[in-house]
């Protein structure tokens, strides 16, 4: 086959793991484009320790240059428009033809999508969000702290739950036991919805050992920010004195003029090999929206969660798809949508969950009880990710070496 052009749209989970796989796979003289908007990437599951001063902002934020192997080329530009019928993109350094697209633009996040919303409340959902958070959590005298999930769909169904526990373990650790109580609202039914009642159950246990008081079923309609008091969308009430925010989100803007999107914005694709419904054209993560079984129905409408998990394992499985339909090749991987979940509670401990996601009848997902073992799994994964990647194969076998040494086995490397 002729020399192609692989153009990948985003450059943040989904899109480094699927160039740097793309690269691995393919002879040199196909190209690996990567569009990326920003010239850094923050590694938005560490934004949660960043809010309680457990990071600095430098700790988490790495060159997008330095995630990507040699060989990949990179274009620090917005995307402006995707041409799926002309097969080309128009980005702020100008134009660029593909054969093959890979779009992983992500979720952007819609504050003013809620009256009354933005400039009113905090959020540990960005990285400046979760800077300024952690200074409020730093003079906050205690009172009621309202985190509310806006609306649906969110990245990262663990987040809210996550937030939560851990602005309480901060507050306690300033000494304000007993000045305080952490209220978590949120549309959904149960925690976790999609991973069904017995695991809803379980966080809802947890969220309660914490002292968390856990409000389902309000969705937020606005917010009076003078009087610091939420009204929900049934009429329900309720006063704050520190408001956190899960803000709305929606399909990047880029995407939402491509032609690409469902009625929401998001892009549809096959579950199982993530192409759209354009030839040569496909999606991975937080842009797309993945029906699951037995949460599929109209009143449910529980998708598969925007995580960057689901986003990691899709971006492996259309890069091997592609190198495999390219070379001929290798082996034209399938996504099925295993997917874990750290759930940070604060002490440094987490609980884990865990499971098949297309599980029949419904996904299966199971909860391991909190311990540090869990805590001390996200972190290593922290330090993996946001080391260049050049030095991530010495990282891994230093690890294995340690864990080698210190449970007397030894691996061959
Ligand atoms: C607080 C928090 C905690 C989280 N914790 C976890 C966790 O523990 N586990 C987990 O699995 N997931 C977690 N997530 C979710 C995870 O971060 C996302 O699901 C994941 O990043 C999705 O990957 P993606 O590639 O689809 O999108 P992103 O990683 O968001 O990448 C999209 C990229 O596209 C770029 N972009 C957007 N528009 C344009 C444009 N027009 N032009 C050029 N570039 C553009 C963006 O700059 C961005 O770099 C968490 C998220 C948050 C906010």
């Amino acid at each position: 086959m002729a020399a192609q052009t692989i153009v990948i749209l985003g450059g943040g989970i989904g899109g480094q793991v699927a160039a740097n796989a793309l690269r691995r796979l393919l002879p040199a003289e196909h190209r690996v484009v990567v569009v990326e908007r920003d010239a850094t990437h923050a590694f938005a599951p560490s934004f949660l320790w960043l809010m309680t001063g457990d990071r600095r902002p430098g700790q988490i934020v790495r060159p997008v240059r330095s995630l990507l192997r040699r060989g990949v080329e990179l274009v620090t530009a917005p995307v402006d428009r995707i041409d799926v019928s002309g097969g080309r993109v128009e980005t702020g350094a100008g134009g660029l033809a593909y054969d093959r697209l890979v779009v992983a633009l992500g979720a952007e996040l819609a504050p003013d999508a809620i009256p009354g919303l933005d400039g009113a409340a905090q959020t540990f959902f960005s990285l400046d969000g979760a800077a300024r958070l952690r200074d409020e959590l730093r003079s906050f005298p205690g009172g009621r702290v309202a985190v509310v999930v806006s609306s649906l769909p969110y990245k990262c169904p663990g987040a809210p739950h996550e937030g939560a526990m851990l602005i309480a373990d901060t507050l306690r650790r300033r000494g304000l036991t007993g000045k305080f109580d952490v209220h978590l609202f949120t549309p959904e039914s149960q925690p976790l919805p999609v991973a069904g009642p017995a695991l809803g159950g379980m966080v809802s246990d947890l969220l309660a050992q914490k002292g968390i008081h856990f409000h389902p079923g309000l969705a937020l309609a606005s917010v009076d920010g003078g009087n610091r008091r939420l009204e929900f969308k049934d009429g329900t009430r309720e006063d704050y004195d520190l408001l956190v925010v899960i803000p709305p989100h929606r399909p990047p803007a880029a995407v939402r003029g491509s032609g690409l999107g469902n009625e929401a914005g998001w892009i549809p694709v096959d579950r199982a090999t993530l192409r759209t419904l354009h030839e040569r054209v496909y999606a991975i993560g937080d842009v797309t929206a993945i029906g699951l079984p037995g949460r599929w129905r109209p009143e449910v409408a529980l998708p598969l969660p925007k995580a960057g998990v689901f986003a990691h394992a899709q971006a492996l499985a259309v890069a091997k798809r592609i190198a495999h339909d390219i070379t001929g090749t290798g082996e034209a991987e399938e996504f099925c949508a295993g997917g874990y979940c750290m759930l940070e509670a604060g002490e440094e401990m987490a609980g884990f969950a865990y499971g098949n996601f297309y599980g029949e009848p419904s996904p299966q997902v199971e909860f391991r009880k909190v311990g540090k073992s869990w805590h001390l799994g996200k972190v290593l994964f922290e330090k993996w990710w946001l080391t260049p990647v050049g030095l991530r194969r010495d990282l891994l076998r230093l690890a294995l070496l340690a864990g080698g040494r210190a449970s007397g086995v030894t691996m061959e490397l």
